[in-house]
């Protein structure tokens, strides 16, 4: 603030300064052209004056020369008397012209001497002029012109010393236009000086040093400007360009002069958040430089890779298609996921890749990255690590994001609407069919009537995080039809909830399943909840476990669904708390009546035998299904043979009716 008002007051200080110099040089200028012009307009005067003079003289001469002859036309004489007198008056009026002018010239002594040889005082030309012309006058008047009395002779001297007196005066005239003439140049001179010595004081004392300042600031500012491009096209952490500086590098780029065809190829780190929580924000420096790190060698060698957003990075390829292929995006994935220690602490990043697609550089617009950045989130979305195939954005994949959009709000409606209904699959005894247990399976009743499958819905709400909501919406339905069959005098074994993932780590699981466990009937043997075995191989396995001992400890089962189809070992099955194995029924599928295909469903029963679990095996459609299952000893089955999944009030029909289910061996 102060730098700036110091700035200011040199500059008005300059400024008031050289006005004043200004002014000063203008008055003394405009003095100077007012004297000279006076100076010019009396000399003007004089050379007037003397040219009058000459007018006398040559008078003078005419009538001298009419004077002599021997009969002088009088006539001629009085034109030659009158011509003298104006010449008289011309003077005197010239003279009086310039005193007008400068009147300054009365008190000096010049111009009493130019009175005293002009004007007429007695010793005056003018004086003597008319003297002689007076003279002449009477002459002609007193002899008709033949004799005049004045002796040619002394007209002649009068003529000398008339033009001898007009010269004097001229020559005064003129000694005191030169003096003055002389002044004015010295005054010029000194004017001159002084405007150049104020001026170069004032660049010294002001212009130079605010000048300095002014150099000094301007290169401030270029610096600023400097650190500001940085800023704007750099990204501190990493050091790479942002999304900004790479659409700058690419503008500049060598690579589009070549021609072809150009790729955005974008990762974004899906779990950075979550590693965020692991490692301490404080690390997340460190884990972000890791990451780019990685990026180092794949991708475009020229352009390089951008950090275009907190968990994403960008770069562009030239002829993607040929060099992205799908082992390339393999072994790239498997690079970037590979296990980091940060802070001591082992960490997994999990990363999702796409491209969209830039044509070539003839189309491009200017908000080209942006754009091609936007649509390659999009693409990320359909990312699946296994297949390691790269998604590139397409209309249609956008127009397949709406739809899902557009589903994740529906389903969001039919939640608070209540149109998720339960529906049941009685499961059997192995060795009797007489109803062992029920699983609830969830449905989408429409307005219309029409019933969706869960095969649609529950994949969406799990990744929209709508399933905790969805799930906790069956469970007083579901508890108010258990109720009901039960009053009615049947009983239903355990009753399996399908639980996923994001609802098992839902704090208020333990409160609706301890609210839902109590609110049931004690022809019910309690809840058994179906997880999948891959929510038991995350990095918190040890959490996973507290959470089921808890469940556990309010007397509910736990199973493993779908059992086979995970990446679980062996030793984590063996360290998980869980009651039940569900082998899927993907593995009864090949079971035949030649009897080929039951080895590995009866290598899994006999597993969950040694580990100690129940098994249970989902999935039997024929009757020598069952019979091959219940030799192998499984516990429970469930399959279309005994029921299909059912509406509450259907289910109690079934059980009212239950057909004679006896394994006939
Ligand atoms: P799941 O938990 O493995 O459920 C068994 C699925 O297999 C059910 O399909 C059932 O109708 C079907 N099924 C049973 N026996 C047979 C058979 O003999 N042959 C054939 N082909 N299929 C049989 P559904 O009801 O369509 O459910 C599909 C999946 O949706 C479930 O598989 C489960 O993973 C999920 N699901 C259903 N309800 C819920 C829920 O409330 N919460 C959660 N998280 N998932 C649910
Ligand atoms: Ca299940
Ligand atoms: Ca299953």
């Amino acid at each position: 603030m102060s730098k700036i008002s110091n700035i200011s007051l040199g500059y008005v200080m300059s400024l008031v300064l050289l006005s004043v110099a200004i002014f000063t040089s203008y008055s003394i200028v405009q003095n100077i052209i007012g004297s000279k012009r006076v100076l010019h307009r009396t000399e003007s005067l004089v050379n007037n004056i003397q040219i009058s003079i000459h007018d006398s003289v040559s008078v003078m001469g005419d009538f001298w020369i009419e004077s002599r002859k021997p009969q002088p036309d009088a006539r001629t004489l009085q034109l030659v008397k009158r011509r003298a007198l104006a010449s008289m008056q011309t003077l005197s009026g010239q003279l009086n012209a310039l005193l007008n002018m400068r009147p300054a010239l009365r008190s000096t002594s010049s111009w009493e001497e130019i009175q005293w040889v002009v004007d007429s005082s007695e010793g005056s030309v003018n004086h003597k002029l008319a003297g002689y012309l007076a003279k002449s006058n009477f002459a002609l008047s007193s002899d008709a012109g033949v004799n005049p009395m004045l002796p040619i002779e002394a007209a002649g001297a009068y003529n000398g010393s008339i033009m001898a007196g007009y010269q004097k005066s001229a020559g005064v005239l003129r000694e005191i236009l030169d003096k003055k003439s002389v002044e004015l140049k010295n005054v010029h001179k000194i004017l001159t000086a002084a405007i150049i010595i104020v001026m170069v004081l004032l660049s010294a004392v002001v212009i130079v040093p605010l000048w300095r300042k002014l150099v000094r600031e301007h290169e401030r500012v270029q610096k600023a400007q400097v650190d500001l491009r940085r800023i704007a096209y750099t990204d501190r952490e990493t050091g790479l360009p942002n999304l900004n500086g790479l659409q700058n590098q690419l503008m500049c780029s060598r690579d589009l002069e070549e021609g072809g065809t150009f790729h955005l190829l974008l990762i974004r780190i899906t779990n950075l958040d979550e590693l965020y929580g692991l490692i301490g924000s404080h690390q997340a420096d460190t884990l972000v430089r890791s990451i780019s790190r990685r990026l180092a060698g794949w991708g475009n060698e020229e352009l390089g890779w951008c950090r275009s957003g907190e968990a994403e990075f960008c770069c562009v390829v030239r002829d993607a298609r040929s060099k992205l292929s799908r082992e390339w995006g393999q072994a790239f994935h498997r690079n970037l996921t590979g296990r980091l220690v940060i802070g001591g602490i082992l960490v997994r990043p999990d990363v999702s890749i796409a491209t969209s697609s830039m044509g070539s550089a003839a189309a491009w617009s200017d908000v080209l990255l942006w754009e091609h950045q936007s649509n390659a989130r999009l693409a990320s979305l359909s990312f699946e690590p296994a297949a390691g195939f790269i998604p590139e954005y397409s209309v249609s994949l956008r127009l397949a994001l709406t739809e899902k959009n557009n589903l994740i709000n529906q389903i969001s409606e039919g939640i608070n609407k209540r149109q998720f209904i339960p529906y049941y699959q009685l499961k059997v005894d192995a060795q009797t069919g007489s109803v062992s247990s029920v699983e609830v399976l969830a449905r989408w009743k429409l307005p219309d009537g029409s019933i969706v499958s869960p095969g649609v819905f529950i994949p969406v709400a799990e990744s929209a995080g709508l399933i905790t909501s969805l799930t906790y919406s069956l469970f007083e339905q579901v508890a108010n039809d258990v109720n009901s069959w039960c009053a009615n005098g049947f009983r239903v074994g355990r009753l399996a909830i399908n639980i996923a993932g994001e609802v098992l780590q839902h704090e208020e699981l333990y409160n609706r399943l301890r609210v839902m466990n109590a609110s049931l009937p004690e022809q019910c043997a309690g809840l058994e909840v179906e997880i999948t075995e891959n929510i038991v191989l995350g990095e918190n396995t040890r959490d996973i476990n507290s959470i089921l001992e808890n469940v556990r400890a309010m007397g509910i089962h736990v199973a493993i669904d779908d059992f086979g189809t995970g990446y679980a070992s062996l030793q984590t099955l063996i360290d998980i708390p869980i009651d039940v194995l569900k082998i899927d029924r993907s593995f009864v599928l090949p079971m035949t009546e030649s009897g080929s295909g039951s080895e590995v469903v009866s290598a899994m029963i006999s597993l969950s035998k040694k580990l100690n679990k129940r098994c249970v095996v989902e999935g039997v459609e024929t009757a020598w299904q069952w019979r091959q299952l219940a030799e192998l000893g499984a516990d429970e089955l469930q399959g279309f043979y005994f029921y299909k999944p059912a509406a509450g009030a259907e289910v109690e029909r079934f059980l009212e009716y239950t057909p004679d289910l006896k394994v006939t061996a």
